[in-house]
């Protein structure tokens, strides 16, 4: 095990369970390359346990602040159980069988997020400390879940910075096996709602289950509405805004293929009498950019709009920018919803806070010369928490919101 010293001042956060350590936090390194390493304090009292990688751009990820626990394959293996077992209640809920088993820093496992989808489990990879473990991360899975396949890939964004191959890598019955592609979509049901995912493929691990809570508020107040789903992706919302009882929803996304899958998934439910008859027919699909098609939106048209962008602020450093986007696109939508119309507005970037984006929100309503109540707040699902100690893992954000003019 390498033995670590942090720079005097620099474990203040360290000390409160903050896991990642900056190469500059760093005094001094004893022992040669990359593995466990007890970190000290340089009076050389112990703070906590962790991953050490010269390549990794956070050199050091944070595992166990008890001095006791021991360094090894299975305490790695002990955290992703515990991580699975505190989803217990949610794995046996019989009308959602999609779900976050791990959620990296807030499970304890720097840079693993890993989704179930029925019978399969997906994984992304965002550290090297990942990477190192995934054989033994994936047999444990399997050893608790039985699931059918693995699927592991590494996150694009990190691929590059972690010098890590984005290849896909393949599990079955806890063993690295070869790719299988060509075996049938996964089938799925998220509150009751019947989704299919492609295996391999899609955005970020084929679906946004952080949402699950959110489409849920939406579908309550969706009834009678005329919705606008922007950034729509394969319709999890639509869906939702259909079995509320909505008029009409039109979605869009700058995904083509998303779309088609929207439309595919519209079809199954109705065929599944999940949502309403005929609901086909109230559904339409644009591939276009979002924030150019909001500009060109008919006043007055919608009483009801979803907006949920991609990550716009991808660091503390583009925060400034985004939250120009931000306001600017909830700006437009405020200024063409109808007088009492609802919004549901989300922003998934964990460099923006949950009081930044109030605060956009504001600056939106003021510049549109509209008055907005704040009528929910909403967050990501319980299989995505928030730790505390890592204030970064509060990443999605979203407000339900009433729009009063004149
Ligand atoms: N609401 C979705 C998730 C949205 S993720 C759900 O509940 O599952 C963000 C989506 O925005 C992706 O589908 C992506 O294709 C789309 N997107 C990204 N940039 C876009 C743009 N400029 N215009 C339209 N869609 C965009």
């Amino acid at each position: 095990m390498l033995t670590i010293t942090i720079k005097e001042g620099k474990d203040k956060l360290l000390l409160k369970h903050h896991p990642w350590v900056f190469s500059g936090a760093i005094a001094k390194i004893e022992g040669e390359g990359a593995g466990f390493a007890e970190v000290l304090s340089e009076s050389g009292s112990f703070i906590a346990y962790g991953y050490y990688d010269a390549k990794s751009h956070i050199v050091l990820h944070l595992l166990s602040w008890n001095k006791s626990d021991r360094m090894d394959e299975a305490f790695i293996r002990s955290l992703v159980r515990r991580s699975v077992l505190r989803r217990k209640e949610l794995l046996q809920r019989k009308d959602t069988t999609c779900l976050r088993l791990i959620h990296g820093e807030a499970d304890f496992l720097p840079g693993v997020a890993a989704d179930c989808y029925g019978r399969e489990v997906r994984i992304i990879i965002s550290s090297r400390f990942a990477y190192a473990f995934l054989p033994a991360i994936a047999s444990e899975l399997d050893t608790i879940l039985h699931p059918s396949i693995i699927e592991a890939s590494v996150d694009k964004a990190f691929a590059g910075p972690e010098g890590l191959p984005e290849r896909l890598r393949t599990f079955k019955e806890g063993k690295e096996a070869a790719e299988d592609t060509s075996r049938a979509n996964v089938r799925f049901i998220e509150d009751g709602i019947l989704y299919e995912a492609a295996p391999g493929k899609g955005q970020k691990s084929g679906f946004y289950c952080d949402q699950r809570d959110n489409r849920r508020i939406v579908e309550e107040v969706a009834s009678g509405r005329t919705v606008l789903d922007l950034f729509s992706y394969t319709g999890p919302f639509t869906l939702h805004a259909l079995r509320g009882g909505a008029l009409s929803v039109d979605a869009v996304d700058s995904s083509e293929s998303a779309l088609r899958h929207l439309l595919y998934q519209v079809h199954i439910n109705e065929d599944e009498k999940i949502i309403p008859p005929e609901s086909r027919e109230k559904v339409t699909i644009t591939d276009a950019d979002c924030f150019g098609y909001i500009r060109g939106v008919e006043d007055g048209k919608y009483d009801m709009m979803i907006l949920d962008p991609p990550k716009l602020a991808k660091t503390k450093a583009s925060l400034d920018n985004a939250m120009k986007a931000y306001k600017d696109l909830n700006r437009v939508a405020m200024l063409k919803i109808r007088n009492n119309g609802i919004i549901a507005t989300f922003s998934c970037s964990a460099a923006m806070s949950a009081e930044s984006f109030r605060l956009m929100l504001s600056w939106a309503a003021a510049d549109a010369g509209v008055e907005i109540q704040l009528l929910r707040t909403m967050g990501a699902g319980e299989d995505h928490p928030i730790r505390l100690s890592f204030p970064e893992s509060e990443y999605l954000k979203g407000c339900l919101i009433r729009v009063i003019k004149g």
